[in-house]
């Protein structure tokens, strides 16, 4: 199973990565672990992407590209990958089509985790903390019980916030899933449902 996961923070991305991970033996690619590995190794990809970053740059798609090249040749990804958090524009979802297709691996899928965004909304800016026991509660979907906790919101979870994420996600998403809905690659799976469900309906979709 080779597949980009698309969804929104709150979609239950992450959460459905694991699944993945476990059930097909396939791990899962985040560009943002690479890059911190890469950094922390000291490997020539490395070097050049902490030069970029100490330079207040950002990191090159080809070394980004060159990093994922790279993992990807690794045994555990013989049978597959789960690449998160790349691509994450048109010019890097050709140049990644371009390396796979040079390796004779090509996408099989791109899943979208399709959730409404005001589902997604409730779901980031309803997320409190108790100040004592640390317990996580979202008062629309999985509200405390009254009087027992001291329920804080993280600044991170505020309204104006999550708006500002959300929006450049949508921005960031939208033409990406044009393209690989034009290269006919596209899964769109509804991820308003529970773990289960929707892990059935990424193995349905991934199958097509
Ligand atoms: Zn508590």
């Amino acid at each position: 199973m080779r597949i980009v996961l698309l969804g929104a923070p709150g979609s239950g991305k992450g959460t459905q990565s694991q699944r993945l991970v476990k059930a097909y033996g396939i791990p899962q690619i985040s560009t943002g672990d690479l890059l911190r590995e890469a950094v922390a190794k000291g490997t020539e990809l490395g070097l050049r992407a902490k030069a970029a970053m100490d330079a207040g740059k950002l990191v090159d798609d080809a070394t980004v590209l060159g990093m994922i090249r790279e993992r990807i040749g690794k045994s555990d990804a013989a049978t597959g990958f789960i690449l998160d958090g790349f691509p994450r524009n048109i010019p890097q979802a050709e140049a990644l089509e371009k390396m796979l297709a040079s390796l004779g691996t090509p996408l099989q899928a791109v899943v979208l985790m399709n959730l409404d965004l005001g589902i997604l909304f409730k779901r980031l800016t309803g997320r409190r903390i108790c100040q004592e026991c640390g317990q996580v509660f979202n008062i629309y979907t999985s509200p405390p019980p009254e009087g027992k906790h001291k329920l804080t919101q993280r600044p991170d979870d505020k309204e104006e916030v999550i708006g500002k994420r959300l929006e450049v996600y949508e921005a960031q998403t939208k033409p990406l899933i044009k393209y690989y809905e034009a290269a006919g690659l596209l899964r769109s799976v509804d991820a308003d449902a529970d773990v289960d469900t929707v892990f059935k309906s990424i193995e349905r979709a991934v199958s097509q």
